[in-house]
């Protein structure tokens, strides 16, 4: 069956880009980061600390996040409930990138997504996913940009979106959770040796798109 597994760090544009690759082989797409940002809501809401592990993986052990696919795409589940608008914000992005250092949480996380992947071909998109979630996955990309390209993308989406936004804030809240992905201790952020590095700084959206399609073409055929 076909798994493509997606990795890369904060900013690199990998659900955006993901999902038009995803649409556009016919496939599914799982956003493995929603399942961490609903963990860092379900600490925020509980009034648990996001430092502190014991905490954490006692809430996790019992909160249920889900994922449901619909014609507009990913739905994110905490408990039951539809959060998939209230896991965006930069203090969900912090908290997620907290709890998902614990390694109670991400043993719950990396089975569901397990379990989800074996369901239909799909393409998953994350941190760990060729090295740890699908280590037989049929492809992998690494998914990377510079830091200051990826802040300054960031940035203009917020923007875009009529928000405040300021770009150093911006360039410094990406570079602490590279930080934090990149050296924590279970499943930090690494491309696996065998995964196809996709440097997207010099590209535009749609030649990522053409260039990771042609890197699973080429991959079907051999
Ligand atoms: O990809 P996104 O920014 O939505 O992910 C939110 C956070 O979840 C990341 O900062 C990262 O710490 C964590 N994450 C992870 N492993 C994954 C996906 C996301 O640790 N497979």
């Amino acid at each position: 069956m076909l798994n493509i597994a997606m990795d890369g760090p904060v900013g690199a544009g990998k659900s955006t880009i993901a999902d038009a690759v995803a649409a556009e082989l016919g496939i599914l797409h799982l956003d493995t980061g929603a399942m961490y940002r609903a963990m860092g809501l379900a600490a925020l809401r509980a009034g648990v600390n996001t430092r502190d592990e014991a905490a954490v993986t006692a809430l996790c052990a019992k909160t249920e996040i889900g994922v449901r696919q619909e014609a507009d795409g990913q739905h994110t589940l905490l408990d039951g409930e539809d959060v998939t608008g209230c896991i965006r914000t930069e203090e969900v992005s912090l908290a997620a990138s907290d709890v998902a250092t614990y390694a109670g949480v991400r043993s719950a996380m990396v089975a569901a997504q397990q379990r989800i992947a074996r369901e239909a071909p799909m393409l998953l998109d994350g941190r760990d996913i060729g090295s740890r979630v699908l280590p037989e996955a049929t492809v992998k990309i690494f998914l990377t940009a510079s830091a200051e390209e990826r802040a300054r993308r960031r940035y203009q989406q917020l923007i875009d979106k009529g928000e405040r936004a300021d770009y150093d804030q911006v360039l410094a809240d990406l570079k602490k959770r590279d930080d934090q992905d990149t050296h924590r201790e279970v499943d930090p952020l690494r491309a696996a040796d065998d995964a196809v590095i996709v440097d997207s700084t010099e590209l535009s959206f749609e030649e990522t798109v053409a260039r990771i399609i042609a890197v699973i073409r080429e991959a079907q055929h051999e």
